[in-house]
């Protein structure tokens, strides 16, 4: 008789490796044996089917296709987004449109939308690039290790949640965190723009390379734009002042460079205090 343990054994570790592959969600509601479906096709004389070809061929009904982002072409989605963008007047009605919004692949693998945190009238708003699996199971950002250290930050300046708003550029999940892709990031931007239009802070903090290259159109890396005051312009010719710095994972990963971002900080308490 076949020893349970060792199925549950191999299970486990056939989890394991996926886990390291960086496998962490399903994409499809049927696991699929493709070497078993191999050696059937083998079996009856047939070839090797093209990917293509596979689920048409395959015994079982086809698995049901994950939802597609609605719109078409990633030109047409990101328009779509500027369009539905403009139409909110307020957090929550853009935070509604959000939740509707089919364009961009990323919310049909992400669990929940983290569309934001904090107090949307605080003086400074922060801005990362997008959700982890801690802000995607828990739906607002900067929630995991990352978030822990922001709050370390805000508190070295006087400063906690209820003093700032917080958000990302893509406010969905990327699948096993990966970075975002550029169309990704352009059907994304009209939202992350707008929500820093009604947000109405006075400060822009761009928490590390992508969230700074993206917000402020510039190409060089973080650590040379660190530290470094930009002027930031909204749609409607609204002006904040903003900062770059370095994104609280990356110091996380290289805690030697913990001081310049310390340095950031206390040059935006400077500002709040209306400092030299
Ligand atoms: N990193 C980000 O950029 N955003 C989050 O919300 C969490 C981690």
């Amino acid at each position: 008789m076949p020893d349970p343990s060792a199925d549950r054994d191999s299970f486990q570790a056939l989890l394991e490796f996926h886990v390291e592959a960086g496998v962490d969600i399903a994409l499809d509601e049927r696991p699929h044996d493709r070497f078993a479906e191999a050696e059937a096709r083998a079996a009856r004389g047939l070839p090797a089917p093209r990917a293509r070809e596979e689920s048409k061929q395959a015994a079982d009904p086809p698995p049901r296709p994950l939802p597609r982002a609605a719109a078409g072409a990633p030109e047409d989605a990101a328009g779509l987004a500027r369009e539905q963008a403009r139409k909110a007047h307020s957090l929550e009605e853009l935070e509604a449109i959000l939740l509707g919004f089919e364009g961009c692949a990323l919310r049909f693998s992400a669990k929940n939308l983290a569309f934001h945190d904090g107090n949307p009238a605080g003086r400074v708003m922060l801005v990362g690039e997008a959700p982890g699996a801690d802000e995607d199971r828990i739906g607002k950002p900067f929630m995991g290790r990352s978030g822990q250290l922001l709050d370390r930050m805000l508190a070295a300046i006087g400063l906690n949640r209820s003093h700032v708003y917080i958000a990302n550029v893509v406010p969905w999940r990327p699948p096993g965190n990966r970075t975002p892709t550029p169309q990704e990031v352009a059907i994304c931007r009209p939202f992350i723009e707008r929500q820093i239009e009604l947000a109405g802070a006075e400060f822009l903090v761009c928490l590390g390379g992508p969230a700074t290259q993206n917000l402020l159109n510039v190409k060089d890396g973080i650590l040379k734009t660190r530290g470094r005051w930009f002027d930031y312009r909204t749609e409607a010719g609204r002006a904040l002042r903003a900062l770059p710095t370095l994104h609280p994972a990356y110091l996380l990963r290289q805690p030697l460079q913990k001081r310049l971002g310390w340095r950031d900080f206390a040059a935006l308490k400077r500002a709040l205090d209306g400092r030299p």
